[in-house]
């Protein structure tokens, strides 16, 4: 039987730190609250996965090209993007444990387990019927399914309307209505709700009468937004086009849990897609489905991801959706796609006191370009490949592996080197082949232990080849090539390595199936 989910996810925290993908940040003094360090080969992957998302869109588009913004930016920034106004979370505390929450995600954990229940009574009923079965006749008339609907839509009607009108009371009704108690304490012992700034601010200039108040960017976008005329002109950029960067991001996040997917220093890669007035639904259904492909050609499974529409649009949005995945602890998401109208270009005119109007020569006519934006986190995506490719295999007669499935293009090493043993010359043999394949792939050298040992190391960093060397191949040129994923072995010749390896660990092969 497969372990429940939450130990799946425990197993894959400590993974990632056993194998030199991610640690927590100054460990040494304890770490600090969500701020992780990606180890030697969590560095890999992550680049990996940086050049896919970057040749996706400044390689396949001819007009997206990339920039790379300061983290720093003038702090009116933050004043004409809402962020310093409206950039809050409404946050809940409860007395008697003393942990803070965020009271939406207390409602919408609310909604979550109305939405289980169903499920659960619908898969029970499932089985019960078989083939028969038919789960929206069962979903309409079954009275306890009927029951949690309705309690669920009551609830859910009220959320929306609270959050919509800012009703922080209203929000700690609904948490007091429904006895949501504190997952630590038990008790519901609450305090009133509050907004909370999440960003970061510290100050720029040596001494303290001159210093300004600069903040950490929250959002990479705003380095793409102040820099759209300068991209325009020097790149004599024709609308519709896009501007794609990939960049750190800080949040003080209030409840910063689950591992790498809420963190208070990010990373995140996103594109703005700048269009004409009016065609800007056109352009996010296009994106949306472009960006969906981009996820699914990574082969972790279709049904992992759904989109997720937003309930509440942003203040910049008129259209708004999620893309998320199934995570050990349910669909999150991991990218945002925002159609935000002018609201971004309009507003920095305001307040810069400079134009940043697009004259269009095909209509002759100047206007502010409407945006679509696509905005993936980099460390989520990160958390949904290893938890997506994640196995431990029962391997018969008491062997068992675990191995990281990842799509061989970005595996953290694509080829290990091992020489069955350490002496007759077969180290140097292996070394003359490493030497071979080094300009072109990540190789790991690795000489001790038993063949299937080594194997083992391999298989649980996700590297897609093994290469031996035996005697055999100091007399014929041959060595075997162990498949991770089938751990089929095949005798080929050297020269066909760079061949067999190049074909499945090209990114080319990713790009190929968006
Ligand atoms: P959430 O609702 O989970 O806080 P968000 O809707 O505020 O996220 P966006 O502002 O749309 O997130 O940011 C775009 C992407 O950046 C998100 O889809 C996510 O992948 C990533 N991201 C945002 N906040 C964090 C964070 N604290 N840690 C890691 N990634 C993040």
């Amino acid at each position: 039987m497969f372990p429940p989910q939450s130990d799946v996810f425990k197993k894959l925290i400590a993974h990632c730190k056993e194998y030199g993908f991610v640690f927590p940040s100054s460990e040494i003094y304890d770490g600090l609250g969500a701020v992780y360090d990606y180890g030697q080969n969590g560095v890999e992957l992550k680049n990996n996965l940086k050049k896919y998302w970057w040749d996706s869109m400044v390689l396949l588009n001819e007009n997206v090209v990339g920039i790379d913004a300061a983290i720093f930016m003038h702090p009116t920034t933050w004043k004409a993007s809402g962020h310093v106004d409206a950039f809050n979370d409404p946050l809940i505390d409860n007395r008697d444990s003393k942990k803070r929450y965020r009271a939406d995600v207390l409602i919408e954990d609310l909604l979550a387990k109305y939405d289980e229940k169903n499920q659960k009574e619908i898969d029970k009923a499932a089985k019960r019927f078989g083939d028969k079965f038919d789960a929206e006749m069962f979903r309409q008339t079954n009275p306890r399914v009927l029951e949690n609907q309705a309690k669920r839509d009551e609830i859910h009607t009220r959320f929306v309307k609270a959050l919509h009108d800012n009703d922080l009371a209203e929000l700690k009704a609904i948490i007091e209505d429904n006895e949501i108690v504190c997952p630590i304490s038990g008790t519901r012992n609450w305090t009133d709700v509050r907004q909370f700034n999440l960003m970061f601010s510290t100050e720029m200039g040596s001494t303290a009468e001159g210093a300004t108040q600069v903040f950490l960017r929250p959002e990479t976008a705003q380095g793409i937004f102040v820099n759209f005329l300068n991209v325009q002109k020097t790149g004599r950029m024709k609308i519709p086009f896009g501007i794609a960067q990939i960049g750190k991001a800080f949040r003080n996040e209030i409840v910063a849990r689950q591992f790498i997917f809420r963190m208070r220093e990010f990373e995140q890669m996103e594109m703005q897609f700048f269009v004409r007035p009016g065609e800007e639904l056109k352009w996010y259904e296009y994106w949306k489905e472009v960006r969906l492909r981009w996820h699914q050609a990574l082969g972790l499974g279709d049904h992992k991801y759904r989109f997720h529409d937003h309930e509440k649009l942003a203040h910049y949005a008129n259209a708004a959706t999620d893309i998320e995945f199934e995570m050990p602890f349910g669909f999150k998401e991991v990218e945002g796609i925002h159609s935000r109208t002018d609201f971004d270009l309009t507003s920095h005119e305001r307040y810069s006191g400079k134009s940043l109007k697009y004259f269009d020569p095909e209509l002759n006519q100047s206007y502010v370009p409407y945006v679509v934006e696509t905005s993936i986190g980099l460390d989520r995506t990160f958390l949904s490949i290893l938890a997506g490719t994640y196995a431990e295999e029962d391997l018969g007669n008491g062997d068992s592996r675990v191995v990281l499935k990842l799509p061989p293009a970005l595996a953290p090493v694509k080829v290990a080197i091992l020489p069955l043993v350490k002496k007759d010359d077969l180290p140097e043999k292996a070394q003359e082949i490493m030497d071979m394949l080094k300009f072109d792939y990540k190789c790991f050298y690795d000489e001790k232990d038993s063949i299937g040992k080594r194997y083992r190391r391999q298989d649980a960093i996700g590297t897609p080849f093994c290469v031996t060397i035996d005697h055999q191949t100091l007399t014929d040129n041959t060595v075997t090539i162990r498949h991770r994923d089938s751990m089929e072995q095949e005798r080929v010749a050297i020269e066909a390595l760079s061949e067999i390896i190049g074909k499945s660990t090209s990114i080319k092969e990713l790009l190929k199936k968006i």
